[in-house]
């Protein structure tokens, strides 16, 4: 059997987490899932045991605990395979899972067929070369590329197991001791289904005002790329790109953004993308579904007037 690591925000299952148990199907074996806290309904992602850790200090994201829990679940049941999705959370308790039994770990891997050794290809260089990997492994540590992977079904009545893991007081030293929401109106960046970013073009802190507004009307989240986190313009939590997040919305605005292969790593699973840019020849007005030349102080205002007048 595969053991997965489900992660869950706002008692949610997450897509990049459903996305993993698809791509653990590879394996042709059962699937079982992990999860820390509280149980989740995976009756259609062909789940065999749903596992749930439950324990007094895991109130708060505590990624040696994880990683301590994740371990003791693979040796208790040995997994032939451990699986997360690429996400922060899953990539920092692999990470820590890797260092603690010395197993080798392969990050952002998109496809997988069963060995051994087990036949890898993951993503290199921020999602713009495909690598193909042999893994020889007792235990091979996966990690799935968030959105490479779709989510298929397969309805199966998984059984849940709570069981209490053994943590020591080390497992539990890093924690998280405070949540603070985003500014920006909460809409997560990783989920949204449109995304509406500004790059360098749009001039100022100030000018963000006019891509929030932007926003706020499509119920969009607000993104931005590196040049505007290091101007201090926004935080690096909307930062889209290989050292930002990786989203997937159904449209991504592209507002001022010249489209470098270290942002473009971050929209690789976009599924439209509009570039509004006064250099057609800018690499993310070639890589767009529709392209909008011109200033985007004119362009975005004009398209928010629009959306407010057919309302
Ligand atoms: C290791 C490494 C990691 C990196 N990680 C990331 C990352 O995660 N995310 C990221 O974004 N970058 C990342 N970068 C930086 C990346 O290489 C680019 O420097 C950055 O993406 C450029 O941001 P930009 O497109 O906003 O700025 P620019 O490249 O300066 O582009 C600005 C664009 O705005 C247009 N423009 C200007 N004025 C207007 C106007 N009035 N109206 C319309 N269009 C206008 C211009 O034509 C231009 O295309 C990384 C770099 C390195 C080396």
């Amino acid at each position: 059997m595969v053991l997965v690591l489900v992660e869950q925000s706002d008692g949610k299952v997450m897509e990049p987490s459903l996305q993993a148990l698809t791509l653990a199907r590879s394996f042709g074996q059962e699937v079982h899932a992990l999860l820390v806290g509280a149980a989740a309904d995976l009756t259609q992602h062909g789940v065999t045991v749903t596992h749930v850790a439950e324990h007094v200090g895991l109130g708060s994201y505590a990624p040696d605990a994880w990683a301590a829990i994740l371990h003791q679940r693979a040796v208790s049941l040995n997994a032939s395979a451990v699986l997360a999705a690429g996400t922060d959370r899953g990539n920092e308790v692999m990470a820590r899972l890797a260092a603690r039994t010395s197993l080798p770990l392969a990050a952002n891997c998109v496809a997988v067929a069963p060995g051994p050794p087990v036949t890898l290809t993951r993503q290199r260089w921020g999602g713009s070369l495909l690598e193909e990997a042999r893994l020889q492994s007792e235990r091979p540590l996966i990690t799935v590329a968030p959105h490479t992977v779709g989510v298929v079904l397969e309805p199966m009545p998984a059984a849940i197991e709570k069981f209490s893991p053994d943590l020591s007081d080390g497992d539990l030293l890093v924690h998280v001791v405070e949540h603070v929401t985003a500014a920006g109106g909460g809409i997560s960046l990783t989920e949204a289904r449109v995304v509406v970013s500004g790059g360098r073009g749009v001039g100022s802190k100030e000018g963000f005002g006019m891509i929030e507004e932007l926003a706020g009307l499509l119920g969009a989240a607000v993104g931005c790329s590196r040049a505007v986190t290091s101007a201090g313009w926004r935080p690096h939590t909307d930062q889209v790109g290989q050292t930002g997040t990786k989203v997937a919305p159904e449209v991504y605005i592209a507002c001022g953004i010249s489209g470098a292969t270290q942002h473009m790593a971050g929209l690789k699973g976009a599924k439209r993308i509009l570039a509004i840019n006064s250099d057609p020849q800018a690499p993310m007005m070639l890589n767009a579904d529709y392209a909008v030349v011109g200033d985007l102080k004119e362009i975005v205002p004009a398209i928010s007037e629009e959306i407010r007048k057919s309302r």
